[in-house]
């Protein structure tokens, strides 16, 4: 029997292959099943899911490949993770998406589904519209008829109609999924020395590329292992990770971090997989249920136009529960949504003296010296200055 680092080891060697190995091997079982490549930040999984489909997080390259075509076709100055995707798209690395789904985060999102069509005509793409004024009461209308509309697009691909109670037992898996991510960030957030972000990352990333039902099995086995573990507490500072919700950060990143003195205790990585704050309720609605879950039940994002809430009262409640002692801005280059909340948010960390750093990343990072360096300068003030 493999032991719980032999495994995030394992896994980490699934998400580091951008053939995507677990695609190829659900579609080697569903000779007929069709895939469905999910780009950040949330997009309604449980739809391609109820249709018998296995919906597949699109998170670029990671720097796993050289960008040689895509600059011809979108800017240079545009975030890693669109220029890599498109650079897989066009090299034929995506071929096993049989649909590609982007949601209306951002100008480069946009772009790059419009960019999509006739340069890979072989794979069917939705712009998923989500709604942009949260207080309308016509919020939940609008988006549940865009949500019918994108199911109905799915029944023509699957050639059969989904049902009701299909969506339903869907919304019933993805709750759980999210029921047990939320236990492991529990985990980090309370007792951070018995997980790194590293290994959380790679459990969650894990469950990007495989059926739900087998990354909910591998995450109720994994938790009690966790709990079991027994390394000592560090005398580390308890930090939360903050604009890393689209392109993910490099995976060593994350590792200096961790190694220069930092317990990451909160992030925004992988949004999806907690996206919404409470269970989506099963009911005889179920595409109003996702719809007003959207909208009234989210975490708050750079990419989701907030409701009565703002951002920053969101952003200083997490820092209150997690108890953090300061925050480290860490977010993709070129990456608009992330620069603009980065102003609001540092601004407000200034008001209420909150310890803060800041730095960008890319995928293709050579080295992560300078930034372990100021990591641990951070490590240091925060320790014994503030
Ligand atoms: S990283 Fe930022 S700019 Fe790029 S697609 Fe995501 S949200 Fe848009």
């Amino acid at each position: 029997m493999m032991t719980f680092e032999e495994n995030i080891e394992q896994y980490r060697s699934i998400i580091d292959d951008v053939s995507l190995p677990t695609v190829r091997e659900w579609k080697s079982k569903h000779l007929a099943g069709k895939v469905v490549g999910m780009f950040p930040v949330y997009t309604p999984f449980e739809l391609p899911h109820a249709a018998g489909m296995l919906p597949v997080g699109v998170y670029g390259a990671g720097g796993k490949v050289e960008i040689d075509h895509a600059d011809s076709r979108i800017q240079s100055f545009v975030c890693s993770i669109a220029r890599s995707t498109l650079e897989l798209g066009l090299r034929g690395m995506l071929n096993e998406l049989d649909v590609l789904w982007f949601p209306s985060i951002c100008d480069v999102a946009r772009n790059l589904s419009g960019v999509w069509k006739p340069n890979v005509p072989n794979q069917h793409v939705e712009y998923i519209h989500f709604p942009q004024n949260m207080m309308s009461a016509a919020a939940p209308v609008y988006y549940r008829a865009e949500l019918q509309r994108l199911l109905g697009n799915l029944q023509s691909l699957a050639g059969q109609e989904i049902s009701r109670d299909a969506l339903n037992r869907s919304i019933h898996q993805f709750n759980r999924n999210r029921e047990l991510s939320r236990t492991l960030y529990r985990i980090k957030s309370v007792t951070p020395w018995l997980l790194s972000t590293y290994e959380a990352y790679v459990l969650m990333r894990l469950g990007t590329l495989i059926p739900v039902e087998e990354h909910n099995r591998i995450l109720q086995n994994v938790l009690p292992e966790i709990q079991n573990r027994n390394p000592k507490p560090r005398d580390y500072v308890r930090v939360m990770l903050e604009g890393g919700f689209c392109e993910q950060p490099p995976l060593e990143l994350m590792q200096v971090i961790e190694e220069a003195g930092c317990y990451i205790v909160n992030d925004d990585l992988l949004l999806h997989t907690r996206w919404f704050e409470e269970p989506v309720p099963v009911t005889d609605d179920p595409l109003l249920s996702l719809a007003e879950a959207y909208i009234h039940r989210s975490r708050y994002s750079s990419v989701r136009h907030y409701g009565n809430k703002p951002r920053k009262e969101q952003f200083l409640e997490k820092i209150r529960e997690n108890n953090v002692d300061g925050v480290i801005f860490c977010a993709p280059k070129f990456c608009e949504p992330a620069l603009l909340d980065y102003v609001l948010l540092k601004d407000e960390s200034e008001k209420q003296s909150i310890n803060y750093l800041t730095f960008e990343y890319e995928e293709k990072m050579g080295t992560f010296e300078s930034i372990r360096t100021q990591v641990e300068t951070f490590v240091e003030s925060v320790m014994f200055f503030s």
